[in-house]
């Protein structure tokens, strides 16, 4: 059997309405801003819990303009986790400030335990990931900076309508930062992205940042860039967020499958599920012993399984000038050895999830 790892041509398939809205769409010539755009930036900011959503030209832009609207400038140190996908860090590196990392713990999330130590007067922001679906305690984070007066954005990239108590992922900080890349969980059809914030003064800024600093079409107010979600995607946006709630459900839904089967191989560990964190599961992702021999077992069977990621982003040698060497961040470094990830998106049918667990089962001779 196969189970393979993207399910875009299926997310697409049968979407014959879709194309109907983009030739109504293609004849307006309203291909910048426009009317799409902000009717999907208000069901955004609606789904997420927001004042505002503003759309920008991918969930990085959505980082990097978040901490200029905060005033972020060269030298700033930004407080982030050391096992995130590169965009986080790139973002604050794109700025000039300096990433400050902190160890994760093992649901993949920053260990708020961690951070105190890491404020310096530099700190201007914390940037908390909420990495492959999970949720970081921000609770603690937005204890800790009310505590320090530092400013929180989060990086919801992965984790579209994840929550703790039923607050959602991005509705914590000042600004939460989503991917609309297609490879997320809601996605278009090339790179978007999105920020929320319930603050009206951010949230001015954000648009004209997004939009050369254009407060009208001859009046330039603020030095920006050009960061406009593509109004044919805000099109495409707009077909596939009332599918939102539904897709996440199907993920949450897999994993707990998974999770029930994979329990029983005790070679296998689930990480930890708090019952008050609703995880999506962009990632599901395990720890498995003797991981390098499990994978090639299930490559070999056909399974698509991946590992995010054999490098960490603290040891990649374009962030060498940091100075960071193995064992600074030990759980990370553990988790390197030991991380597998399995699909576990929407489209996956109960034989394929069966599959999974039979393979890992049968791997580990049980
Ligand atoms: C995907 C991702 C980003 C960046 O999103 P793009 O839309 O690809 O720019 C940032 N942070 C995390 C954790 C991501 O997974």
């Amino acid at each position: 059997m196969k189970v393979r790892y993207s399910y875009l041509p299926q997310q697409f398939g049968d979407c014959e309405d879709l194309w109907q809205e983009l030739r109504d769409f293609v004849v307006t010539g309203d291909f910048t801003l426009g009317e799409p755009l902000t009717k999907f930036e208000k069901s955004f900011a609606k789904l997420i819990g927001t004042k505002y959503a503003i759309g920008v030209n991918s969930g990085t832009d959505a980082i990097k303009l978040s901490l200029k609207a905060l005033n972020i400038v060269p030298g700033d140190e930004v407080i982030t986790v050391a096992n995130t996908f590169v965009a986080t860090v790139g973002a604050i590196c794109e700025l000039g400030a300096t990433p400050v990392f902190v160890d994760c713990d093992d649901t993949f999330c920053m260990n708020v335990e961690l951070v105190e130590e890491k404020i310096t007067e530099k700190t201007k922001a914390l940037l908390p990931v909420h990495y492959t679906g999970y949720m970081t305690d921000m609770r603690v984070i937005n204890h800790i900076a009310e505590k320090y007066n530092i400013p929180v954005v989060e990086d919801a990239c992965q984790s579209i309508l994840g929550a703790i108590d039923g607050k959602n992922a991005g509705t914590w900080g000042s600004t939460g930062a989503f991917s609309l890349h297609p490879l997320k969980n809601i996605n278009v059809w090339s790179d978007g992205g999105v920020i929320v914030t319930d603050d009206d003064e951010l949230c001015k800024k954000l648009m004209l940042l997004r939009n050369h600093g254009f407060e009208d079409r001859d009046t330039v107010v603020m030095m920006g860039c050009n960061s406009r979600l593509d109004t044919i995607q805000a099109v495409v946006g707009n077909w596939i967020l009332p599918q939102a709630q539904s897709i996440s459900n199907q993920r949450i839904a897999n994993a707990k499958y998974l999770d029930n089967g994979l329990r029983e191989i005790k070679q296998i560990t689930i990480p930890p599920r708090p019952e008050n964190f609703r995880l999506v599961f962009h990632l599901y992702i395990v720890f498995a012993t003797n991981r390098d021999g499990l994978l090639k077992h299930c490559l070999e069977k056909g399974i698509d399984a991946k590992i995010h990621y054999p490098i960490p982003i603290y040891k990649q040698s374009a962030l060498r000038y940091l100075g960071h060497k193995t064992g600074d961040f030990p759980v990370t470094d553990a988790h390197v050895e030991k991380i597998i990830t399995f699909p576990c998106d929407q489209h996956l049918e109960q034989k394929q999830l069966d599959y999974i667990i039979d393979t890992v089962a049968e791997y580990y001779g049980q």
